[in-house]
């Protein structure tokens, strides 16, 4: 049976007149305390000193001033599609980003099909509007369910990744909270993106094709996926990066690793790089179960596989 593990009442790092403040600007758009399980794909996690929807530009600058001024941590949650939070939860602001970053507009300018999209649009909406407007590689960007903002700083895709299509990006960051465009590199699964950085909004650039054969393409796509992938069950996708010349899942499958299990959490039966809530799990049953498949990766192959998905917050000890 797996246990439900909570921080202490005064783990907190907000004091009785931060929470003031940050009341009086948000009113009820501030949660205290607030179990981030809900907001994850794989349902796990302990709470948020705050969890605050970020409506706006002044928002974002208001929090990095605030967060500066008091030394307080912060964390910008997209739609937790690729995160495992610890059990222990988040100290500090977790920042969610909603209102005016949800705004999305595709325009044709000659041969180019233009995205512009505010951080919080899920990319599962952007996909099916540039499809429908016919932008030539945009089903490598099909069937990643999180915003905007998580793909950019993930720099998340398949064959193609979104970095190859960005014209442009604005960042609020606590050096300059207010919005400014930013030069940013794209790597596997990374960024130079720094942690401390809002995304607020980007733009992408699509060469124009034939919208027909685009959405074809995507549609088989996305056919493929749930063919392949345990999509019923919470999970974060790829938990590891697939090293050079090699894919982590079928690494992992060649250790028999499929239907491994530690509490709630077991190594999908479908496919062995997704790690699936099967009823319960928290963050160490899934920390564990990592620690395990890539023990028996690195005794049988010699190969130690890194963490696709990104750990935050506190962790308690196995
Ligand atoms: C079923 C499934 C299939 C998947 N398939 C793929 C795939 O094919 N290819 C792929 O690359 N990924 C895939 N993923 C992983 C995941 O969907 C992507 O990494 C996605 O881009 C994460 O976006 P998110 O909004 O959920 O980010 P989150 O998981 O919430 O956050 C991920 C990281 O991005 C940061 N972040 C989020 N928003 C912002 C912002 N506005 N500003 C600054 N930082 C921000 C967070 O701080 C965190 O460090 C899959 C996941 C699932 C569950």
């Amino acid at each position: 049976m797996t246990q439900h593990l909570s921080p202490p009442a005064d783990a907190s790092l907000l004091r009785a007149d931060d929470r003031a403040v940050l009341r009086a600007h948000f009113g009820q758009r501030v949660a205290f305390d607030e179990p981030l399980a809900p907001y994850t794909w794989w349902r796990i996690g302990g709470p948020a000193d705050a969890l605050v929807s970020v409506d706006n530009s002044d928002d974002a600058a208001f929090v990095l001033r605030l967060c500066f001024k008091r030394r307080l941590p912060w964390f910008v949650l997209g739609l937790g599609s690729n995160i495992l939070v610890g059990d222990g939860g988040i100290r500090g602001l977790v920042l969610r980003l909603g209102g005016s970053f949800n705004e999305l507009g595709v325009t044709a300018e000659d041969d180019v099909i233009v995205v512009r999209a505010g951080a919080s649009v899920q990319m599962a909406l952007l996909t099916a509007q540039a499809a429908s407007r016919g932008a030539r590689g945009i089903e490598s960007l099909a069937g990643i369910p999180g915003s905007v903002g998580g793909a950019l700083f993930m720099n998340a895709g398949t064959d193609r990744e979104i970095g190859e299509f960005v014209r442009d990006v604005w960042v609020h960051t606590p050096a300059k909270p207010d919005a400014h465009p930013v030069g940013v590199q794209y790597y596997y699964r990374h960024t130079t993106l720094t942690r401390d950085a809002i995304v607020a909004r980007v733009t992408l650039a699509f060469e124009r094709g034939d919208v027909a054969v685009v959405r074809a393409v995507m549609q088989e796509r996305l056919v493929r996926r749930k063919r392949t992938q345990p999509v019923g069950l919470p999970n974060a996708g790829s938990c590891f990066r697939n090293p050079p010349g090699a894919k982590a899942g079928a690494l992992i499958e060649s250790v028999g690793a499929k239907g491994w299990r530690c509490g709630g959490a077991e190594v999908s039966a479908l496919h062995a790089n997704f790690i699936v809530n099967v009823g319960n799990a928290n963050a160490r049953d899934v920390t564990a179960l990592l620690a395990r498949v890539r023990r028996a990766v690195f005794e049988a192959r010699s190969i130690d596989l890194e963490l696709e998905v990104h750990l935050v917050g506190e962790f308690t000890a196995h």
